[in-house]
């Protein structure tokens, strides 16, 4: 034995002992390791997740970016932030144009996949073009017409829960229409004259739009902010919470309007019964 060093007792662990703490080490790192393998089982680069942009900033058309990852298959290249929204909850994505290297490239389409903001692409990029900065561009009409119909539904929904105590089952946005389903057994035409009224009177008092995060700790204290029928609160740390002020209050991940002013006139198009109690109605802007 090398002279110095301190002698002692022999340290031996049983195989169980040994592996009880590899196992306690290892722990913390097994979402990681996970993540990592699936990863590179999907072939993807492992970057950060996509700053999304139409939040902080959503009327903004045009933001400059950084590309972080080209995937070949799907052409499509995720950015380190986006304004483009990747659809859901009934809006669908946005669409636009992205400048790289002083090539124009249409925005066919636009998904999330953990956390990743991707934008696939009319025809590929080179490959050596991953960290290069891209110019990008919204078709600003589409968005905007999007988030018009969209806040719509917020109006109309609020009005509907706060004298109904109607619960959404479905919505779809178009950039010309929307449509909205209710837990409601009654499509009288008072009742629609009724929400018609009130979301116009809504409208017309050009009432803000919120948005915020909360805890779940906080939002556990406002059952209200679950609007969709057999729906529940989000796993997330911090849930995003858009508020109409005075009027109304719910979780929602999609792009609002500033003011309700910007909404126009709320027009019920059509109602349909698609069950004892699951209402459709249709609305249009004017
Ligand atoms: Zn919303």
């Amino acid at each position: 034995m090398a002279q110095g060093l301190p002698v002692g007792p022999p340290v031996t662990i049983a195989a169980s002992q040994a592996l009880l703490l590899y196992n306690e080490a290892a722990s913390p790192l097994l979402p990681l390791l996970y993540y990592l393998y699936r990863a590179i089982r999907n072939g993807r680069k492992i970057k950060c997740m996509t700053e999304k942009y139409y939040y902080t900033a959503p009327y903004s058309r045009d933001f400059e970016a950084e590309i972080v990852a080209f995937d070949p298959a799907a052409q499509a290249v995720a950015l380190d932030r986006s304004a483009f929204f990747a659809g859901g909850g009934g809006q669908p994505c946005d669409l636009g144009w992205l400048t790289i290297e002083g090539e124009e490239y249409i925005v066919q389409e636009v998904y999330a996949t953990e956390g990743q903001i991707w934008h696939k692409l009319d025809r590929a990029i080179p490959a050596a073009f991953t960290g290069r900065g891209a110019t990008a561009r919204l078709d600003w009409e589409r968005r905007y017409a999007h988030m018009r119909h969209h806040t719509a539904l917020h109006v109309l929904n609020g009005v509907a829960y706060n004298n109904f105590g109607a619960m959404v089952t479905g919505a779809q946005v178009y950039a010309d229409r929307a449509r909205i389903d209710f837990t409601m057994d009654d499509l009288a035409p008072e009742r629609m004259e009724l929400l018609e009224r009130e979301s116009n009177e809504a409208i017309t008092r050009a009432l803000r739009l919120i948005p915020r995060e909360v805890t779940q700790a906080e939002a556990a204290e406002m059952p209200e902010l679950v609007r969709t029928a057999k729906a529940m609160l989000p796993q997330s740390a911090r849930i995003r919470v858009v508020e109409i002020e005075g009027l109304d209050r719910q979780f929602c991940g999609g792009t609002h309007l500033a003011n309700t002013s910007e909404v126009g006139r709320l027009k019920i198009a059509g109602t349909r019964s698609k069950g004892k109690m699951n209402k459709r109605i249709e609305i249009v802007l004017e």
